[in-house]
């Protein structure tokens, strides 16, 4: 089923698995589900530390990816190839023990989760907005035995869809309430959850000579350029990369051909921490007041 040079990246990364995966699938006669067994079968001829059962899940077609006697929470409905193909492999990788790209910090607040948290991401395959979503919540399932993730293919559970009137993707609910629409990163999925940075972190800090709020391409630069001169430079960032995270293509940056908005805001990053700018995202400015003309001092920001 799988093209020949995807078998062979996928053959590569397969090779990166440490430890044993079980996919428990449920499929009936549809073709979806022809789909979905003829891709796990293919996995499972592709690394002995994959195994395939039959099981009866709440969706069909569907499959989760378990710990051998371990049930993770990550579930696919629908095939996740198209853009969902590097979530596959990712769900993979994480289960089979491989460690996450990702902060310690950002780990470490994943795990001290207590509550039931089960999330549904209604998605398209050709949606590039969704892999991010997806791949955050595996990642979540993965490491807290208290959160559950489905990745929903909208076109696979068209009328689960239309009864829940979703109208963009990805759309996210929490434990059956809607909870967030759009792109997010797992830093975002926490804040809006309330686990976060917490903006008393910040108290202690000293005052910057410039202190932009607003992490768009707009306050990159102008962090960069005052960073240049030597000055203590902060950034307060709601959302570092802005709206450019929400952009596909663009083509309109002379002297790039050709970019994608979250290509564009990573390299953003990069630049900016090229220099001693300290970034403080996910956190929103609720007001400035001016106390002294001569120099905005950090602590007239409030959070
Ligand atoms: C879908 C889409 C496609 C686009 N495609 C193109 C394209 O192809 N070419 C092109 O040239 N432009 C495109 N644009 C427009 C482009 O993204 C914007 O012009 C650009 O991002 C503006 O940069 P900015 O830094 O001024 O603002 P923004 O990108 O809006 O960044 C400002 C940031 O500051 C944050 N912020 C605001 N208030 C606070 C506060 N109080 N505290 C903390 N943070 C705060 C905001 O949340 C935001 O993250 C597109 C925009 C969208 C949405």
């Amino acid at each position: 089923m799988l093209e020949a040079n995807i078998k062979a990246q996928l053959a590569q990364y397969l090779e990166l698995m440490e430890g044993d995966v079980h996919l428990k699938v449920s499929v009936g006669e549809d073709k979806v589900s022809r789909e979905m067994a003829s891709l796990v079968d293919e996995l499972a001829t592709m690394s002995t530390h994959i195994k395939v059962e039959l099981v009866d899940l709440e969706r069909t077609p569907s499959f989760t990816v378990n710990r051998p006697g371990e049930e993770t929470g990550i579930t696919f409905a629908g095939v996740p190839l198209g853009h969902e193909f590097t979530s596959l492999v990712l769900a993979l990788l994480q289960v089979s023990g491989r460690a996450p790209k990702v902060d310690d910090k950002v780990i470490e607040q994943v795990k001290n989760i207590k509550d039931t948290l089960h999330f549904d991401s209604y998605i398209s395959l050709s949606c590039q907005n969704c892999p991010e979503v997806v791949q955050a919540l595996n990642l979540m399932s993965v490491l807290n035995p208290n959160i559950t993730h489905t990745m929903i293919d909208g076109a696979a559970f068209k009328e689960e869809v239309e009864s829940k009137n979703i109208l963009a993707v990805p759309t996210v609910y929490l434990n059956d309430e809607p909870f967030s629409n759009g792109r997010k990163t797992i830093e975002e999925i926490l804040a809006e959850l309330g686990n976060g940075p917490d903006a008393s972190e910040f108290e202690d800090k000293e005052p910057f000579d410039v202190l932009v709020v607003g992490g768009g391409p707009a306050g990159a630069s102008a962090a960069i350029y005052a960073a240049r001169k030597g000055i203590r430079t902060g950034i307060v960032a709601d959302r570092f990369g802005g709206q450019i995270l929400d952009t596909a293509a663009i083509e309109n940056f002379i002297s790039v051909n050709h970019t994608e908005g979250p290509k564009l805001a990573a390299s953003l990053e990069e630049h900016v921490k090229e220099y001693n700018i300290d970034i403080m995202n996910l956190q929103r400015a609720k007001r400035l007041e001016k106390k002294d003309f001569t120099r905005l001092n950090w602590k007239t920001v409030q959070f």
